[in-house]
């Protein structure tokens, strides 16, 4: 007998599968005719959401575990979605406009005008301090057009979660996430207080290592133009770079396919299905997709020969491995991860392989002193105490963004800027410099997981040493894939995703490995 959760389920994943070919297809090719079909197919998808028969069924046929967790699913996905139609046309709308904001802004020096990547290159090359501050102050002007637009949507998002009884947009898309505030705050706050002597030294060696190469005197402020993008979220590389001259000569996806091969994970359908070189009218970006929770799972890359490609492959083929290790007999809704935070955390974790010795002499050919340079391992830690200096500036601001958008918000940023990542408040920002965070618009109160994730990794890296004796999945693979696919992956959505990894890795989600690997 079909229950009114199977009908349900057959329906979203149908739904689904049609809108994930339609992304695929306008990412590979982004022809006029593809975008209007994915966006009719997302349409599509978001209507049945929002359909009050829908959410009608997610009830539980009988009183087994994993029946009453498929039915709490359907509950999350579509609790947040049930919104009058003219408030959703209104949301639409706003977050269309705030896309072609972003997209259309370009940044300009004189009568130069610099895209995204022009940008970046100046912040990471020029050593010209007045260019550096004309050209990041430009970049972030795009916040003066959004932050209209964008603290209406706010409102918006606001109204809509308020009339389904929640204190605010904030508190409801954690609550559906399955995160629990005070505890994704009490981690935060853990965070700060045992990394603050590690990260004011490494601040400090990138202030000098700034200074130096911008030619300033020891006593300068840090502003946020010397920095080498325009948040202060990426790494200054630690000195020269050991991997920079050898990287041409790694392929990046063989090497990569080699290692999860050894984990016992196979990626050659994957590859055959995916989409691996850059081309004109392709997405630049990164991302993997798992078309039809069926075994169709797929990566776009655009590969070029540099780390960080070498990076997001591990990064991208993580996110895969985690799909395939999900078990197939599970139903459709639970044949998904356990938590955005988890395949990130895999992602992350197999990510992290571009800096380790072990992965780089074992699969990438990279000559064993190359590998071993000690600035591998200076790199990756550095990036992550930028990363634990950097995600509570965005987590904290989006909570006090929809706690009230009337306030003084550029006094709210530039306070978590200076608090948390040591950066001075510029004499006279540039107005509403907050509103050119592009996440804010387009992915809400989800900034929390880059961080989670990372937090993540670090505690699978020291579970799975405890378990085998091997400090990285690359030196014992044939023990450490089996021990996560297993325990971490292969339940997918069943387990609560807190359950899930105090289940598996002995302890509830806390920072205690993420600091012993940022503050090593
Ligand atoms: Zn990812």
């Amino acid at each position: 007998m079909t229950s009114a959760l199977d009908a349900a389920e057959a329906r979203l994943a149908t739904l689904e599968r049609d809108a994930n070919r339609a992304w695929w297809a306008m990412a590979c090719d982004a022809t006029d005719a593809h975008s209007d079909a994915a966006e009719a197919a997302s349409a599509a998808l978001e209507h049945a959401l929002a359909d009050p028969a829908l959410a009608a069924a997610a009830v539980p046929a009988d009183d087994a575990p994993l029946e009453r967790r498929r039915a709490e699913v359907l509950r999350l996905m579509t609790a947040g979605r049930r919104r009058p139609p003219a408030l959703i046309d209104r949301i639409v709308r706003l977050e269309t406009e705030l896309m072609g904001i972003h997209s259309r802004y370009r940044a300009a020096d004189g009568d130069r005008e610099l895209d995204a990547a022009a940008v970046d290159r100046v912040l990471q090359t020029s050593t010209d301090v007045a260019e550096r501050e004309r050209v990041w102050t430009s970049a972030r002007g795009v916040g003066a057009e959004a932050a209209g637009p964008l603290r209406e949507l706010v409102r918006l998002r606001n109204e809509a979660a308020r009339a389904l009884g929640h204190r605010d947009h904030y508190a409801m898309s954690l609550a559906l996430d399955e995160l629990d505030e005070a505890r994704l705050y009490g981690l935060l706050d853990a965070l700060e207080a045992r990394l603050a002597g590690a990260w004011a030294a490494e601040r400090g060696r990138i202030a000098a290592e700034r200074r130096r190469a911008l030619g300033l005197p020891d006593d300068a402020p840090l502003m946020p133009w010397h920095l080498v993008d325009p948040f202060g979220q990426e790494a200054p590389s630690v000195g020269p770079d050991p991997l920079e001259p050898v990287i041409g000569q790694v392929d990046a996806l063989a090497a990569s396919c080699a290692y999860f091969a050894d984990l016992g994970q196979p990626m050659e359908g994957v590859v055959d299905r995916s989409d691996v070189l850059p081309r004109p009218g392709k997405d630049q970006h990164a991302f993997m997709m798992h078309v039809d929770r069926t075994g169709d799972v797929r990566t776009l890359l655009n590969l070029t020969p540099t780390v960080r490609w070498l990076e997001t492959t591990l990064h991208e083929l993580g996110h895969a491995a985690y799909e395939v290790a999900l078990d197939p007999a599970l139903p459709w809704l639970l044949r998904d991860p356990a938590h955005t935070l988890v395949t990130e955390a895999i992602a992350m974790l197999h990510g992290r392989r571009g800096r380790d010795a072990a992965f780089l002499e074992r699969y990438a050919g990279v000559p064993a002193d190359v590998a071993r340079d000690p600035a591998n391992a200076a790199t990756l830690r550095r990036g992550l105490l930028i990363l634990a200096a950097w995600v509570p500036v965005m987590v904290r601001f989006e909570r006090a963004l929809y706690a009230d958008p009337d306030q003084d918000l550029d006094g709210v940023w530039w306070d978590l800027v200076e608090r948390h990542q040591g950066i001075g408040r510029p004499p006279a920002p540039p107005a509403d410099a907050w509103a050119s965070k592009i996440h804010l618009a387009v992915a809400p109160v989800y900034y929390q997981n880059y961080l989670l994730g990372e937090i993540l990794a670090s505690q699978i890296q020291a579970w799975t040493m405890r378990e085998t004796g091997a400090a990285s999945p690359a030196r014992d693979p044939g023990r450490v894939g089996p021990l996560i696919a297993e325990r971490l992956l292969r339940p997918g959505a069943s387990v609560r995703w807190d359950r899930l990894v105090e289940q598996a890795t002995g302890a509830p989600l806390g920072v205690d490995a993420f600091v012993r690997d940022a503050a090593a």
